[in-house]
């Protein structure tokens, strides 16, 4: 199993083994063979060899920043395959990550700049005349002392494009420069700044854990970075049972983490942090905690007895005090949060709950625990995300006619906000909306110009990975194919902008290409004497050879917790919009683990990939425990109505076992009514359905806290999926054990040795 941890990568500093590095350089992927592994300098078109070539870049198809290796032959990209030498992905990708060829390739792509015309269609137009109608508008606004009018919102991206977005924005002198992304963990961040002071995730140390707790963090599919955890989880899972890490997952739906945990545990949704704290509560009560702060804890958690917590929660108090006694004498452990259990209104309390596990039993700062990562080397920029709130700022601005330009950027907020939020009535109302995006997506098929991007596997960029890997880390992706159509990068179009509206003096460079190697020259700068005789070219040359940078410079080694901390801690019950009698079950939206967030919903290979867990492919569903559906008489296929105070979908069941009976739950990333041939018109996008219930500490969308009731329609379909039955239908083929401490459900057509709940 390949991996890079701080303590192999200072080997390999002291072996030698990285010869240029500023800090130093990873050393080349071993997978490929050296000879080939170039920098993309040569065009194409002279490659006529007839023998595969290797590219190093960066994964950009999730925020997690994978390093790739792209393989092509004759200057057409191949095969993407994971970075050996990069610390995250460690010659690993996701299935996302392998479909990136069909974004390069996809059919759909938009292959040329287009203006609306007065018919309200779309028309080509050169990049002159596109570049000449936004670029004059700009000027004009900057000119008028109007440049506040402009706004730029972007999928959230890192690096020197970031950089360039905030000079950009700087020199037009408007602050509505926004990264949005529906599943930004905002929850997370700000759980992590009350509790650490760090503006940064920490590292996760998966792979070195003997015992996981993870409150709603679906590690292995989508929190944060996957590819990473799930290369931890197998390291831990190596060796016997005595010695290999252990993982237990609480979340009211089975998530793929959970169908991989040694126990899966359903807690009632957004009580997941009630439940950290009665383990907190418990390992303090029995001795367990003997830190000068003991008695401050003690009558901070007075009220979470493992009884009143399992009356909240719906966990058993014996899985309650037996949980937390694992977690003290499983060293080390490691308990992390996220997912559904961020997403309800006390989705900071719940996190900051978590944090307060690791601190009680020593996990800050120690391997198989959490770890501070330093600072990055690179423009990192997360004080631009924005939030739900953040948006609906933006929305009601354009409403009362304060914004004029509307530049997007590769986020697609009209399929990702509720429309309660209003955004799509908000573009209508901006004078001239620009979209950079690749594809006619739900918010690019409502703008006014379209300068389409290469991309990321035609672009130039560099990425500084969130969360790091524990050290410094950055890769910088290269274009490993010429563009194939009449798009431009992203960078390219934003300095073009520039130099129309008179910012060349402040924004010299002519390409992407050249700021990126600007902005490298700082990197370089901070090499070892080898390194700087070496010069720059010879620098940047490793860099695009070796697909990523490090050093071993780590963070913050020191902690000491902010007493008002221990004062503030409590997690309040969850709130739900509707009421209980009119929607009698909480709508449990997942990111798909095919699509994201609806991203990747116009790649075939997506598409035709069964779900994990249901083997469904090609459409949505709901997920029903058995008993829920056997007391509505409803079976596979049949289609249900699932209505929540703000709207109204029709979706074919799927009898789901490890679903709690009240919650069902519904997968992101279908339900497009843009987005290409791949993606159009087939199944439901859940957050249209969604209330606009806030966390209040964030203001980001409480997106787990939606009631919906559910009623028959009489009409059914056959769903498309590889998988046969899950259930024995009463055969008793399967024989269950919950173990020891562990209820096993007395739902007869249950394979799934589930926790009773009831309610
Ligand atoms: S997790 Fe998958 S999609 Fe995300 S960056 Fe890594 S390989 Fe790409």
């Amino acid at each position: 199993m390949p991996n890079i941890d701080r303590r192999e990568f200072l080997k390999l500093v002291g072996a030698g083994g990285v010869s240029v590095g500023a800090g130093f350089m990873l050393r080349e992927s071993t997978k490929h063979p050296r000879e080939y592994l170039i920098p993309h300098v040569v065009a194409p078109e002279d490659i006529s060899s007839g023998l595969s070539t290797w590219y190093n870049s960066v994964c950009s198809m999730c925020p997690a920043g994978c390093g790739i290796s792209v393989r092509t032959r004759e200057g057409r990209a191949k095969k993407i395959e994971g970075n050996l030498s990069h610390p995250v992905s460690q010659g690993r990708l996701c299935a996302l990550g392998q479909a990136g060829l069909q974004a390069l390739y996809n059919p759909d792509r938009l292959t040329a700049p287009m203006r609306r015309n007065g018919e309200g269609t779309f028309e080509e137009i050169t990049w002159e005349q596109g570049l000449k109608q936004v670029g004059d508008r700009l000027d004009l606004l900057r000119a008028a002392g109007r440049g506040n009018r402009v706004a730029l919102l972007t999928t959230g991206v890192r690096g020197h494009l970031a950089q360039l977005f905030e000079s950009f924005m700087r020199q037009l002198g408007s602050p509505r420069l926004l990264h949005y992304d529906y599943d930004h963990p905002h929850t997370l961040y700000a759980a992590n700044q009350q509790f650490f002071g760090e503006d940064r995730l920490p590292y996760y140390d998966l792979q070195n854990t003997r015992l996981l707790l993870s409150f709603g963090a679906d590690y292995l599919s989508n929190w944060i970075s996957p590819v990473h955890h799930s290369l931890g989880f197998g390291e831990s899972r190596q060796g016997p049972a005595d010695v290999r890490g252990r993982f237990v997952q609480i979340e009211p739906r089975m998530s793929i983490s959970g169908a991989a945990a040694d126990e899966w545990i359903p807690a009632r949704p957004g009580t997941e942090g009630i439940l950290a704290l009665g383990l907190a509560h418990h390992i303090i009560a029995e001795g367990n905690y003997s830190g000068a702060d003991r008695d401050a804890w003690m009558a901070a958690l007075a009220d979470y007895t493992a009884d009143a917590v399992a009356e909240q929660t719906g966990v058993p108090a014996t899985t309650i005090t037996r949980l937390a006694d694992s977690f003290v004498d499983t060293a080390p452990s490691l308990a992390i949060g996220g997912g559904s259990a961020g997403n309800h209104s006390n989705g900071v309390d719940t996190l900051v709950a978590v944090n307060a596990l690791n601190y009680l039993v020593g996990n800050i700062g120690q391997e198989g625990g959490l770890v501070f990562n330093p600072e990055p080397a690179g423009p990192a920029l997360q004080q631009h995300q924005a939030s739900y709130s953040t948006m609906l700022e933006l929305a009601e601005a354009a409403h009362h006619g304060e914004i004029d330009v509307l530049i997007i950027n590769g986020t697609n907020p009209v399929f990702t906000l509720p429309p309660t939020a209003e955004f799509e009535s908000a573009l209508a109302q901006i004078p001239l909306v620009v979209s950079l995006s690749s594809f006619l997506d739900e918010t690019t098929a409502l703008a006014d110009v379209i300068l389409p991007s290469h991309t990321y596997l035609e672009s130039w960029g560099d990425d500084f990975p969130e969360p790091g890997v524990g050290f410094s880390v950055g890769a910088v992706s290269q274009p490993v194919v010429s563009p194939l159509y009449n798009t431009r990068g992203t960078g390219d179009i934003i300095l073009d902008l520039a130099r129309r509206m008179g910012s060349s003096s402040v924004m010299p460079w002519q390409s992407m290409e050249e700021f990126l190697k600007y902005g490298w020259q700082r990197i370089y700068q901070r090499g070892d004497s080898q390194t700087l005789a070496q010069g720059f070219d010879a620098f940047w040359t490793s860099v695009l050879k070796a697909g990523a940078w490090g050093e071993t410079k780590s963070g913050n080694t020191a902690f000491s917790l902010n007493p008002d901390v221990i004062a503030g801690i409590g997690v309040a019950p969850p709130e739900f919009s509707g009421s209980e009698d009119d929607y009698p079950f909480i709508l449990h939206p997942y990111l798909s683990p095919n699509f994201h967030d609806g991203r990747g919903a116009n790649l075939p290979w997506m598409q035709e990939l069964p779900d994990p867990m249901t083997s469904i492919m090609y459409g949505s569903w709901v997920e029903m425990n058995p008993l829920t559906a056997q007391q509505m008489e409803l079976s596979e296929g049949d289609l249900v109505d699932i209505q929540s105070p703000h709207g109204q979908l029709r979706v074919p069941v799927f009898i789901y076992p490890a679903i709690m009976p009240n919650v069902i739950a519904i997968p992101i990333g279908q339900g497009h009514g843009e987005y290409g041939r791949y993606a159009k018109d087939r199944g439901v996008n859940p957050i249209q359905i969604l209330s606009p219930q806030l966390e209040p500490v964030t203001g980001s969308l409480a997106s787990s806290a939606t009631r919906v009731n559910v009623s028959a329609t009489g009409k059914r379909v056959k769903l498309v999926k590889t998988g046969g039955t899950s259930r024995d239908l009463g055969r008793n083929i399967i024989q269950t054990t919950g173990g020891s401490g562990v209820e096993v459900s007395s739902v007869s057509s249950n394979s799934i040795p589930i926790t009773e709940v009831t309610s």
